[in-house]
């Protein structure tokens, strides 16, 4: 058996092409919607990543506003632009590209942004929104998840099933759980002091891994006729973009798999591109 590949490229293509329909709609009602990105210094990922972004505002049909701020930027003066922009009533989305330089604290930074134009869902706030079941932003990786997981597997139903998602992070795996959970999945977390790991993977039908490791989930992880979620991206000893998992072994016994590139990749910003239309209903009610 071969698995049938989670296409992630064409669902955020799908998503994106939703967007677009929804926005040019609201714009007939004179709601327009704005993304603000923050980007200190020059590391070259996050350069591609915001200019990733704004193309993607572009093609929606969002205004987006750019802030490209020198590595020296204080965070006191990072602080003062954030307060600005979540003083403007023309601002629906904030965010600032991480990592941040290291004379900037991270979390005071996401604590700054108006939990309403929180649209990377990492205001505590959002969070604990997640974890009760309240409406909020869900961070964006792990919410591409589940759509890739809706969309891309025939209709399998997550309900009752067992998810093993290995990787406890605050930005992909704790969110995963809990996503995972509201979706009636029986749900284990797996991390770097798991005993038994293979065991433990073994048993799930829907295995996601976020561990940023190459190639440590292997075909002994998985049980056959499991659905495969890969959401690391590592480069291999031979500087080529891979996963977590080692796909061309995984990939002969899962029953759906996600490649790496073009799988969980794509979905992130699908789904920040959709956190931004909802914040700009939110501004708009
Ligand atoms: P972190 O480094 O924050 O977390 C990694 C997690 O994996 C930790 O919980 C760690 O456990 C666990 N871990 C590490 N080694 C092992 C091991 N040998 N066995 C089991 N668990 C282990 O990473 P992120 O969550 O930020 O990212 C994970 C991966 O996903 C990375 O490759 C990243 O690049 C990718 N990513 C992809 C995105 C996308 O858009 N596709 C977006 C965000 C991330 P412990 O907590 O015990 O240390």
């Amino acid at each position: 058996m071969s698995a049938k590949i989670i296409d992630g490229k064409a669902i955020s293509q799908q998503i994106k092409d939703e967007l677009k329909e929804k926005t040019a709609a609201l714009k007939e009602k004179g709601i327009e919607v704005t993304l603000a990105v923050i980007l200190v210094g020059e590391d070259p990922a996050s350069q591609v990543y915001v200019r990733n972004k704004k193309r993607a505002c572009e093609y929606i049909g969002y205004n987006s506003l750019s802030y490209e701020l020198p590595a020296e930027t204080s965070q006191e003066e990072l602080l003062k632009l954030i307060d600005e922009l979540n003083g403007r009533k023309d601002v629906d989305g904030i965010l600032v590209q991480m990592p941040l330089p290291k004379h900037i604290d991270e979390k005071t930074v996401i604590n700054a942004i108006d939990p309403s134009k929180d649209v990377d869902g990492f205001h505590p706030i959002n969070v604990g929104a997640l974890v009760v079941g309240d409406k909020g932003f869900v961070s964006c990786t792990p919410a591409g998840v589940i759509q890739l997981l809706k969309r891309g597997t025939d209709g399998y139903d997550i309900s009752g099933k067992e998810c093993v998602i290995i990787g406890r992070s605050n930005i992909v795996g704790k969110p995963m759980s809990l996503l995972m959970l509201r979706e009636n999945a029986t749900v284990t977390i797996a991390h770097s002091r798991t005993k038994n790991l293979e065991e433990v993977c073994k048993r799930a039908d829907i295995i996601i891994a976020a561990v940023g490791k190459a190639g440590v989930i292997t075909r002994d992880h998985v049980k056959e006729g499991a659905v495969v979620i890969d959401v690391g991206i590592n480069r291999s000893k031979d500087g080529k973009l891979c996963g977590d998992v080692k796909y061309d072994e995984v990939s002969e016994i899962a029953s759906y798999i996600t490649p790496v590139p073009g799988g969980v990749g794509p979905m992130t910003i699908a789904m920040l591109m959709n956190n931004c239309y909802e914040a700009a209903l939110l501004h708009n009610a």
